[in-house]
């Protein structure tokens, strides 16, 4: 994959290019950017620019080298991605032990430390002695969300390389321009940080049924109850939509607060464009009060999936209190 795919992020592509034209790689890239930005992704592609065979300055992303870091299996390059909350010294002796290992004169080896902030401070002490006596041919790259937290031995030490935000607009631009529709990209911004997790939950089978359902499950609320029950148990309860109740709630809290919105006369700050007509019939059906209070309380159901209640019980008692039970 190409740098090109970083929609935004002109200025760190153009400085890590310039370093690979003109083979002044530095020891260590320090690659920072808030939650939702391509740091670790731009990691990888940085790396396989590194070693691509038909680019000096890119990766193409079909070569043997660039395939073998993308399915993680380059003996060169160590991605060292902690699943716990915190990397430990040990962690980073396991890169010592590699360090060891000698390289021919031409070779490189690079090794990507993401989310480099969750090191514990005997950790970056250990990480700081590799970066003040640097080993030739060895690279280092740690991606963050959290500049403050890096130790700024570490920092001063490290190319930096700050990842840009995406406004929203261009991220939403980008995402229509790739064929998604725009009341499902306006959906999946609010429902998550950044292109790749919108991306990834519009690539799902189920978010754009789970944003029908669930509103065709209020519409049924206002018509029938009895057949809104029904219907939640057809459509949600007994299908593989029962998967996602949790992302149901969050949907029905946004669509709550579009009736807000609607009530309040802010009409042009409403997610459910699509719906607008059917919405400006049923708004004065409730109370302000009664809007906020629903919005609320699918807020509360999600977080109640957290205590092991279970999804389908959680979703008939949020019916049942919708319905004014
Ligand atoms: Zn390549």
């Amino acid at each position: 994959m190409p740098f090109d795919q970083f929609i935004g992020q002109g200025n760190a592509i153009t400085m890590l290019r310039r370093s690979l034209q003109q083979d002044m790689l530095s020891h260590a890239y320090l690659f920072s950017g808030v939650p939702g930005t391509p740091k670790d992704d731009m990691a990888i592609v940085f790396a396989q620019a590194m070693f691509c065979l038909l680019h000096d300055d890119d990766a193409c992303g079909e070569c043997m080298e660039c395939k073998k870091i993308e399915h993680g299996n380059h003996a060169n390059i160590n991605i060292l991605k902690s699943d716990t909350s915190s990397i430990k010294i040990d962690e980073i002796r396991d890169i010592k032990q590699k360090l060891e290992l000698k390289l021919s004169e031409s070779e490189k080896k690079v090794f990507i430390i993401t989310d480099a902030d969750k090191m514990t401070t005997p950790a970056a002490n250990s990480m700081l002695k590799f970066l003040e006596e640097p080993a030739s041919g060895i690279i280092f790259i740690l991606t963050t969300s959290n500049m403050k937290s890096i130790l700024p031995t570490i920092r001063s030490r490290s190319q930096w390389v700050p990842l840009a935000v995406m406004s929203n607009i261009t991220v939403r631009d980008t995402l229509v321009k790739e064929g998604f529709s725009v009341v499902l990209v306006n959906t999946a911004l609010k429902m998550t940080a950044g292109i790749d997790s919108a991306r990834n939950l519009l690539q799902t089978n189920w978010f754009a049924e789970l944003r029908t359902v669930m509103i065709q499950l209020v519409k049924e609320c206002f018509k029938n109850p009895i057949a809104a029950s029904i219907y939640a148990q057809q459509k949600i309860i007994k299908s593989t939509l029962s998967e996602y109740i949790d992302s149901m709630f969050d949907l029905f809290a946004l669509f709550f607060k579009d009736f807000i919105y609607l009530g309040g006369g802010k009409e042009t700050h409403i997610l459910f464009e699509d719906e607008k007509q059917w919405m400006l019939e049923h708004v004065h059906k409730h109370t302000m009060e009664r809007w906020m209070e629903l919005m609320h309380l699918a807020l509360e159901s999600k977080k109640r999936l957290r205590y092991n209640v279970s999804p389908q019980l959680a979703l008939e008692k949020f019916l049942f209190n919708m319905k004014g039970g």
